[in-house]
């Protein structure tokens, strides 16, 4: 069979890129070596974390919230079984529906491992070692990433685990060893904390999620830990071992001096890498970068072999799925002859802690770092009245705006329902809007959308009216 194009890798880079190639008429398949479609953001990242968060914020509210609420409840436990099941459940629905869509969009789905032959020519070998061959005028590696680890640190994937294990463990941690305080361990170490563990956070940096603004970062601190998260900031992990059902994880604290914690578990969560094993790129003569295993591709995401191009989290970027998807209609556009621009800066960035985190554009750090003059307005969630009815007031909106045109140039939120709020940045910065811009538009009343506006007229010329 000769395709126009063949997509390996069926994450939201690869399935949507191939959504995009087949709407626009190109001959697609997509090859994917697990059984299900969708890649680690459908199987063991997003979806499945989301449902858990879900469900133990449930739980956090019925035992810490409800009470306020005037709601009584007696005998509250977690059937921790059905959550795991819930779950899959979930990952299920998510990843039959894209089934769904190859379908419908007249794509070949090909299961097994995929590898260059030759630029134009694929392998597809089956678990049973069956191969098929498979030619095509243009190929996207869209073959994600993988949990990376330390190397002094061996996973044994029972009590030393990546974010994957953390996604179905027999049961809730007594005291979960978080090493990494970034967004996927945060998130976990989030839903066990609600679900009752002890969790302590061990990072080497000075803050947690230290890529985002530091303002994010010192107040999603002080609200995890009223959660009861403990924080080891500045310590550096040495080792880790594993006795009967004990971790002891080893550390150097900031001075210098040694450390222990002992905990029934460890996430290890520092990161991730690119995926090219099995891929054959030595058959097309590509070889990966140094750091991060990543594939090298231009604007275009081409790679130096023309016609084919790479993805998602195996090129450089944020390891996000929507930057991901993004890719993949880029490279679809383009091969059907359009002219598609992706503005890297306007990739939101979330963390789903409650409260989330939400982020665009320039940082208040980078901006100082450029020399760019700006103007700075924040409103607290604690003066919305959506958020008093609602019992949600942490957190706040900052809104950075150049300082002699108003163009809104970061925002940065902690708050009720930042992920979805977010998108109002997103769009607003996408055209160019000043911050004068979003505060005549109507914002609904009450709504937690308010605080955007707020902050926006508090980086006009500081006229909030609320605080
Ligand atoms: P992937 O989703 O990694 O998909 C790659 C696919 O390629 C896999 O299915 C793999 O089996 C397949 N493959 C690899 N090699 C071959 C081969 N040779 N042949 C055939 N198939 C192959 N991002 C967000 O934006 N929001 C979130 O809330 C979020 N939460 C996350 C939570 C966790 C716990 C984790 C781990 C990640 C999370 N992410 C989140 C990140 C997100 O999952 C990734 O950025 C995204 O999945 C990357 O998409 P991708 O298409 O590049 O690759």
């Amino acid at each position: 069979m000769q395709y126009d194009v063949i997509v390996i890798g069926s994450g939201p880079g690869g399935y949507v890129g191939a959504i995009r190639c087949a709407q626009l008429g190109l001959k697609t398949a997509i090859i994917e070596k697990y059984s299900t479609l969708g890649g680690t953001c459908l199987n063991v990242g997003c979806i499945p974390s989301k449902a858990l968060l879900d469900s133990s914020e449930h739980f956090h509210n019925a035992a810490h919230a409800f009470a306020d609420h005037g709601i009584q409840l007696s005998n509250l436990k977690i059937d921790w079984k059905q959550m795991i099941k819930r779950k899959q459940e979930v990952v299920d629905a998510n990843t039959s529906g894209i089934t769904f869509l190859m379908k419908k969009n007249k794509i070949d789905v090909h299961q097994g491992v995929g590898s260059f032959k030759d630029k134009n020519t694929i392998i597809v070998t089956k678990a049973d070692g069956t191969k098929t061959e498979l030619t095509t005028k243009n190929v996207i590696i869209a073959t994600g990433s993988k949990p990376s680890s330390l190397p002094f640190l061996p996973i044994d994937k029972k009590r030393i685990i990546t974010s994957t294990e953390a996604l179905t463990l027999g049961e809730v941690p007594k005291h979960l060893v978080l090493i990494g305080g970034g967004v996927i361990g945060l998130e976990l170490g989030s839903v066990y904390a609600r679900l009752g563990a002890k969790v302590s956070v061990i990072e080497y940096m000075d803050s947690i999620i230290p890529t985002m603004d530091k303002g994010l970062g010192r107040e999603l601190q002080k609200v995890l830990t009223k959660l009861g998260m403990d924080f080891y900031l500045g310590h550096k992990v040495t080792g880790a071992t594993v006795k009967g059902k004990e971790v002891t994880v080893t550390f150097d604290t900031p001075k210098g001096e040694k450390g222990e914690l002992k905990g029934d578990y460890c996430l290890v969560a520092v990161g991730r890498v690119a995926y090219t094993d099995g891929l054959g790129l030595e058959n097309i003569g590509l070889t990966v970068e140094e750091r991060g295993r990543k594939i090298t591709v231009d604007e275009h995401m081409e790679t130096s072999v023309k016609g084919v191009y790479a993805i998602g989290d195996v090129v450089r970027g944020a390891m996000l799925a929507h930057k991901a998807e993004e890719e993949g209609t880029l490279v679809a556009e383009l091969l059907a002859g359009q002219k598609p621009h992706i503005n890297y800066n306007l990739i939101p960035g979330v963390v789903y802690t409650w409260p989330e985190v939400a982020s665009v554009g320039y940082t208040e750090e980078q901006l100082k770092e450029k020399g760019t003059a700006y103007k700075s307005g924040q409103f607290p969630f604690k003066a919305s009245g959506r958020a008093r009815a609602s019992g949600d007031l942490d957190g706040f909106v900052k809104v950075l705006a150049d300082a002699t045109t108003d163009e809104i140039l970061g925002v940065h939120m902690i708050g009720p329902r930042a992920a979805d709020m977010i998108a109002e940045a997103v769009i607003a910065m996408e055209f160019r809007a000043s911050a004068e811009d979003v505060t005549r538009a109507s914002h609904a009343h009450p709504t937690f959308t308010e605080a955007m506006r707020e902050a926006c007229l508090a980086a006009t010329d500081k006229r909030p009216i609320h605080i």
